[in-house]
């Protein structure tokens, strides 16, 4: 059965009715045939807000804690979206970072995934369930909780499909694809059908909001597909290849 990853950023979930509506969409692709591996962010500014709750308690928390608070964002993420989708009546469990086999290295808020053990999410989808994982964040070999940068459950999500081997791993925006230029700013600006890794990173790397640099990096490693795509419209957005 083909595996899909779909990754939902902080906006797509951002409250009831759209998580509701991503869980429709998960249970959509159920229906279509896959096996569906779901990675989310924290709702809207939930990071934001803890950082800036963490700021008025010290000026230089330190990071280790920062990542034990900045984690529970999308905790709270998975857990709402598990019931979410059990309330459609289709099986579904959620998994920590660290559940879910996310092995990073010791650097507190920018911890680079080692290695992704995926034994656990293949054990649970072969159960006929929907494997949520939290987006953004790892374990140390020590057990300590890491998270991977801002905009890391982009990584998570291409990592998560390389080690399945998944078929595609799907990024649900709040844009319906990669744009030649800012559309907010560059009136004719074209969204773009196809772009290769190299290009995606050029543009990630200056700036573009849509992908963290480092997902389009491990993608061109382990050649893991990419369909960048709105999570408010079905309409096809732009394939990473
Ligand atoms: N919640 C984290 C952030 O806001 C991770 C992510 O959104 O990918 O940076
Ligand atoms: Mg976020």
């Amino acid at each position: 059965m083909a595996i899909i990853v779909q990754k939902y950023g902080g906006s797509s979930v951002a409250d009831t009715d759209k998580v509701m509506a991503v869980a429709r969409r998960v249970v959509d692709t159920v229906m279509e045939g896959y096996q569906v591996v779901v990675v989310v962010s924290a709702q809207g500014d939930t990071t934001d807000s803890l950082i800036q709750q963490a700021r008025a308690i010290s000026e230089r928390p330190p990071k280790r804690e920062m990542d034990m608070l900045l984690a529970t964002g999308e905790q709270v993420s998975i857990a709402l979206l598990a019931m979410a989708i059990d309330s459609l009546g289709q099986p579904v469990i959620s998994l920590t970072g660290a559940q879910g086999g996310i092995m990073t290295d010791t650097q507190h808020m920018k911890a680079r995934i080692r290695e992704v053990d995926g034994a656990r999410i293949s054990a649970e989808l072969r159960k006929g369930q929907v494997v949520i994982v939290a987006g953004f964040q790892g374990m140390t070999s020590t057990h300590d909780i890491t998270t991977l940068g801002r905009g890391g459950s982009d990584t998570t999500a291409v990592a998560v499909a390389a080690a399945l081997r998944a078929d595609m791993c799907e990024i649900f925006t709040d844009v319906d694809g990669v744009y030649s230029a800012d559309p907010r700013l560059v009136f004719d600006a074209r969204r773009l059908n196809q772009v290769d890794y190299g290009e995606m990173l050029e543009l990630a790397s200056l700036g573009a909001m849509i992908l963290q640099p480092r997902a389009v990096e491990v993608a061109a490693v382990y050649g893991v597909p990419i369909h960048v795509r709105s999570s408010f419209s079905r309409k096809p957005g732009t394939m990473i290849r």
